[in-house]
């Protein structure tokens, strides 16, 4: 399979054009039909010359993701699952910055997306290790995410419009840009980016690029569960992603307990790696930390953890644990979630309590894709020999 166009940098394709004797401005017409209009195929380029576009489709191939599921409805949070070539699912969730006005193109989202088929770091807790780890996504299936979205949203606009008469109809590439909808990327989705690095970063600078998805690196998080040597790594780029920690436990007792990542990097480690992020980025961290009934939600943690958050700067982000089909943890209580937050703001560290929306439709990471593939599995016997 050849290497897909939206895996290339600019300066990848300027080099092929170059060695194709292109002038320049054609990159710039093909780089607007990749990432502006969101074209599908090679034959909608119509003002590349269609010697060029043969040329292109020998040389790449130009995929997108097909939606095989969606759950929730227009204007709150969204899950889709997308079907990979290759046949493998991954999900992203939409999430609306505000209550959305119904078909107001200008109502900016914030896009949860994945970076791995499953996970291979278990944690206990997630439905996305759960079935372990089969690949990487590449990096241009981590970018047809936002785009595919963009798409789906663009057809969705159209049919809710009222049919045409009054204003003429907007230019192509005007109702394109129009129509983006998101300027928020969280990487918390399935998988652990910062073991996909050498893809994930070529993915970030091409949404990044204000030729391609025009997301300000600012408002682009990282999550991550603690990989010491990949944070370092980012705290050396040029690029200002913010990043997000899943703590989930402020002490290695209680952090072994459900993440098995804190044995090869302990909280000693972790704090070390992030103190240096902190000094080459001067950024302030989040904490991520699910509440989980009887694991990490006793009131004494909040101490450790907001000494650690204290040191770091950092805020704490709680978030009740999202029941997971199969596993036993359970959510605590609303008092006991909202009396932990109470105790974290009596310590005065920035603190906040997801009273969760996406909750109803399976919102946490893994949980759309796990339910469908194990509909989708034949029943056990009926499988034909082999
Ligand atoms: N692997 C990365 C990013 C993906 S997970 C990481 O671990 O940070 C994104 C977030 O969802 C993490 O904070 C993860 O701990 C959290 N999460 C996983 N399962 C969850 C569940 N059932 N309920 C609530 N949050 C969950
Ligand atoms: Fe992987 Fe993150 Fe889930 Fe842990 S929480 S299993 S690192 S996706």
């Amino acid at each position: 399979m050849p290497i897909d166009i939206k895996s290339q940098s600019r300066e990848e394709l300027q080099a092929r054009f170059q060695s194709w004797e292109q002038p320049v401005y054609r990159v710039t017409q093909l780089l607007e039909w990749l990432y502006v209009r969101r074209a599908t195929s090679w034959d909608a380029m119509t003002n590349l010359p269609k010697t060029l576009r043969a040329q292109l489709a020998e040389a790449f191939s130009l995929q997108s993701l097909e939606l095989v599921r969606k759950q929730g409805s227009r204007d709150i949070t969204q899950k889709f699952l997308w079907k990979l070539a290759d046949g493998a699912l991954i999900e992203s969730v939409l999430i609306p910055a505000n209550p959305a006005l119904y078909g107001e193109a200008s109502d900016r989202h914030t896009l949860c997306v994945s970076t791995q088929v499953g996970c291979a770091y278990g944690c206990k807790f997630c439905a996305s290790g759960l079935d372990g780890w089969k690949r990487n996504l590449t990096p241009h299936e981590i970018v047809e995410q936002v785009l595919a979205t963009e798409r789906w949203n663009e057809t969705e606009t159209k049919a809710a419009r009222p049919s045409a008469g009054g204003a003429p109809a907007a230019a192509p590439e005007t109702e394109a840009a129009e129509s983006r909808l998101i300027n928020n990327l969280v990487i918390m989705g399935m998988g652990e980016p910062l073991s996909n690095y050498d893809n994930l970063l070529p993915a970030l600078r091409l949404l990044n690029a204000p030729w391609g998805g025009g997301i300000g690196a600012r408002k682009i998080t990282i999550s991550t569960s603690g990989l010491v040597p990949q944070i370092r790594r980012l705290a050396d780029e040029p690029e200002q992603f913010r990043l997000a920690i899943s703590l989930h436990g402020a002490t290695d007792e209680v952090r072994q307990r459900i993440m098995p990542v804190n044995r090869k990097y302990p909280l000693k480690e972790l704090t070390a790696a992030l103190e240096y992020y902190q000094e080459k980025k001067d950024r302030m961290i989040t904490f991520e930390y699910i509440l989980i009934a009887g694991v990490n939600d006793a009131l004494e943690q909040t101490q450790p953890l907001g000494a650690l958050a204290r040191h770091l700067r950092a805020k704490v982000n709680l978030i009740p644990y999202n029941k997971v089909e199969g596993l036993t943890w359970q959510r605590p209580s609303e008092e006991v979630c909202e009396g932990f937050l109470a105790a974290l703001e009596k310590q005065r560290i920035p603190a906040t309590l997801r009273r969760e929306k996406g909750g109803d439709i399976d919102a946490a990471c893994g949980q759309l894709r796990l339910k469908t593939e194990r509909e989708l599995a034949p029943p056990l016997g009926t499988m034909a020999p082999a």
